[in-house]
């Protein structure tokens, strides 16, 4: 089932493929045990990580994901600030507490198995988990995929995965665009309109609404604690987080006469949140974590920037970009894994184009070119990541991603809707180039930035 719920969930950095992910899976896992064998027969456990969890995964924080997916955390309630204790703990007592409760034997160096360059046929991003007890007889055996966005595909639903499950359940079931669009013409709503009444085949408006109103509450917060921590992120790379000077630089020439300020103030809004991603903050995946300050950043330029910002904007911008987040999952991926980074900055800048469209009353036919739009100047955006770290190009890449979906929605207000390009073909296009990408372009730090500049960073 893809819901806002899913493509907007509350987790922690610094990526949703590589640490929202296997935290899920771990957990699942260790559910699985509990409810299948029983805790008490397990001795340890031991997970194998392919393609590119096994590349990156180290300096995306995989491992430590891991272990407290195992110890029965969940990404949205984790405490971020307890995270590198509770990992410490578990390396120096070589045990951990499965599901929380139960005490096993647990070696990180040794049951942890980064298998470079090994890929399994259906995704990139694979994670075997086995269970053993203490005679070492393999009690179970599980495959999971991290497909992206921090959702988790165990291997057995892999074939039917995504649309099919949503279609059974919704009134305006979507895979395309252009029914999305008929769905509209037909009942004469608006696309935030059809996306609401999806979301009511599992809760109640009332709900969704609340429930658009944490994440916002959550983004808005990862945005002010952003402006404050001052320092170097983590990782061995040496980068300084921007955001304060920036912040305080801003607010002392608040009242300047630069008509372009604004742009200074949408970039600050990213680098604020995936600094504070990098390292390993609360973040909303938007609906990856790499690519976590593109909506943010755009919704807070709508509250700032623009004239008469209202709630009811900010509902309709959520539900908008819920709508084309849907459409990239089912018609191509927001996996950078499978997609490049027009998988993550790309799918996030085309649902902010959108979003912002439609909080600014735009019609349906705009929303859609806006989105295109968004989409269309991100084709064949790689992914490269210095040393594995969501950093470089990742954090700059915001700000890019979130000025581009402010101009794509400008460029889609000033026309009538018309347009020569679909946004179902530019989904098809971006589908096409990511399946033509070297892998070496997804995630996998072979090539592009991550070749060409040297560092030294730990090694999976
Ligand atoms: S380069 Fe883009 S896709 Fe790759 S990790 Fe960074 S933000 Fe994500």
């Amino acid at each position: 089932m893809v819901s806002l719920f899913q493509l907007f969930s509350i987790g922690i950095g610094p990526s949703s493929s590589h640490t929202v992910g296997p935290m899920r899976a771990a957990r699942m896992f260790g559910t699985k045990l509990q409810e299948e064998i029983g805790l008490e027969k397990i001795n340890t456990v031991h997970v194998d990580l392919y393609g590119s969890l096994a590349m990156t995964g180290i300096g995306h924080g995989t491992d430590k994901a891991l272990l407290l997916g195992l110890e029965g955390e969940k990404p949205e309630e984790i405490c971020p600030d307890t995270v590198d204790s509770r990992v410490s703990r578990i390396q120096n007592e070589q045990t951990l507490y499965l599901n929380g409760v139960h005490k096993i034997v647990f070696d990180p160096e040794f049951h942890l198995g980064f298998h470079k360059g090994k890929r399994l046929p259906y995704h990139s991003n694979a994670l075997r988990f086995r269970a053993y007890d203490k005679v070492k007889n393999e009690l179970a055996n599980q495959l999971y995929y991290s497909v992206g966005g921090g959702f988790v595909v165990a291997h057995e639903h892999a074939k039917h995965s995504s649309s099919s499950d949503t279609v059974d359940l919704m009134p305006y079931p979507f895979s395309t665009c252009e029914e999305l669009l008929v769905h509209c013409r037909d009942n004469g709503k608006m696309i935030y309109d059809i996306v609401m009444e999806n979301e009511k085949a599992l809760r109640t408006e009332s709900q969704v609404r609340k429930g658009i109103f944490q994440i916002w509450q959550v983004m808005q917060d990862c945005v002010e604690r952003g402006f404050h921590q001052e320092g170097v992120l983590p990782g061995g790379l040496d980068v300084k987080r921007r955001a304060p000077e920036m912040y305080s630089q801003l607010m002392q020439t608040a009242d300047t006469n630069d008509p372009t300020e604004f742009m200074d103030w949408v970039s600050l809004f990213a680098l604020s949140v995936n600094e504070e991603n990098a390292a390993g903050g609360r973040v909303v995946t938007a609906p990856t974590n790499g690519a976590a300050g593109v909506i943010p950043a755009v919704l807070h330029y709508y509250l700032h920037f623009t004239p008469n910002p209202t709630d009811e904007g900010i509902i309709r911008f959520f539900l908008t970009a819920t709508a084309f987040g849907i459409l990239f999952k089912i018609g191509a991926s927001i996996s950078a894994a499978e997609m490049g980074c027009q998988g993550e900055i790309g799918v996030a800048c085309s649902m902010a184009a959108a979003g912002l469209t439609a909080a600014l009353g735009g019609t349906n036919e705009q929303i859609e070119n806006a989105a295109e739009i968004g989409m269309e100047h991100n084709l064949g955006l790689t992914c490269d990541p210095i040393g594995g770290l969501v950093q470089i190009p990742c954090i700059e890449r915001n700000t890019m991603g979130s000025v581009k979906a402010i101009n794509a929605s400008k460029l889609a207000l000033r026309g009538d809707g018309t347009h020569r390009v679909s946004f179902d073909q530019v989904v098809q296009a971006m589908r096409q180039t990511g399946e033509d990408m070297k892998s070496t372009y997804k995630e996998t730090s072979e090539a592009g930035l991550a070749a060409n500049v040297p560092v030294s960073v730990p090694e999976c």
